[in-house]
């Protein structure tokens, strides 16, 4: 049996509704073999996730989905295997997190001038005790207060480009977020690339640029994308030699379109990330990277 591989899910951390250690519970009920952990602009649910995989039959790889703005787009750039206690790496993200901050009170702001008081402090409740406070815990908010049937529908109405409570993203340069995931010794992927609605002139100078600043993968296969899509996502990595990701981008039970683990195959012509040379094996037991890769030894959690 080949190894499950999901490699982009959130926890309680950022937006996801499990924390860590459900989100890995849930990950070995639905057999998978090594799940990445990739919270909005934080790594803090990594020592949870290490200490639920422990004696577990299943392979943690700490990672970070980190926010960057582009050409004037938000984009995703997933950090797969980064030393989660990298200094450079948590400072950059600690920089994210009080963007996230302000931009939380400015959406509470802008919500109140539409008509929608204490959107800020619910959040900030909806958020718990997550690090990393996001859309998603206003979204909640407005879904429970009535303004929404569901999460979609409050991001149309009211968080999407264009809407009352938006806010425009000031985050990391391109070039920063990969010298932060590099830096932390991981590999950098570009989340969910059919998502951002570039022409294929813009992909294709993104693609450019992440290759220039020494990208490794693109995720090809997504819960957000199309077969179609996934076909195309293929071609651009082939083209540009970058490694293949797969990932659910699961963020807890009642969404259907990203159940955890539920992962179609690769199209044809794909190299999988972790066929990569710089490909490591994170030990749950060590917090830390003893294995090398391609060891004939089982990768316990
Ligand atoms: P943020 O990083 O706080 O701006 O929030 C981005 C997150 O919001 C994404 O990772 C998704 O979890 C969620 N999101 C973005 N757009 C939508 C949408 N149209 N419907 C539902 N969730 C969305
Ligand atoms: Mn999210
Ligand atoms: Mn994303
Ligand atoms: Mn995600």
């Amino acid at each position: 049996m080949p190894l499950r591989y999901d490699l982009h899910t959130h926890s309680t951390m950022s937006d996801g509704a499990l924390s860590p250690a459900k989100l890995v519970e849930y990950a070995v009920k639905q057999q998978i073999d090594i799940l990445a952990l990739t919270d909005h602009d934080t790594t803090e649910g990594v020592a949870e996730a290490s200490l639920a995989a422990r004696n577990r039959q299943i392979t943690i790889v700490p990672g970070v989905e980190i926010s960057v703005t582009w050409s004037s787009c938000t984009i995703h750039i997933l950090g797969l295997n980064v030393d989660h206690k990298n200094r450079q790496l948590q400072q950059g993200l600690a920089a994210l997190r009080t963007f996230r901050n302000w931009r939380a009170k400015e959406i509470g702001r802008r919500l109140e001038k539409a008509g929608i008081a204490g959107s800020y402090s619910a959040a900030r409740e909806h958020a718990g005790g997550a690090s990393s406070i996001g859309r998603v815990h206003f979204a909640r908010f407005l879904v429970a207060q009535g303004h929404a049937a569901n999460v979609p529908a409050v991001f149309k109405r009211f968080l999407a480009k264009g809407k009352p409570g938006h806010v425009s993203g000031k985050w990391a340069s391109l070039e920063q977020a990969l010298a932060w995931i590099h830096g932390a010794g991981g590999q950098a992927v570009i989340a969910h690339p059919a998502r951002y609605r570039l022409n294929a002139t813009r992909l294709r100078r993104l693609i450019g640029e992440f290759n220039e600043c020494g990208g490794e993968g693109l995720e090809v296969v997504s819960s957000s994308h199309s077969r179609k899509e996934c076909v195309a996502m293929a071609m651009h990595a082939r083209r540009s030699a970058l490694l293949a990701s797969c990932g659910s981008d699961y963020h807890g039970p009642g969404n259907p379109w990203a159940e955890l683990g539920k992962i179609p195959p690769f199209p044809t012509g794909c190299t999988p990330i972790w066929k990569s040379p710089r490909w490591r094996l994170y030990d749950s037991a060590q917090e830390g990277y003893p294995l090398q890769s391609g060891s004939e030894r089982w990768p316990r959690g």
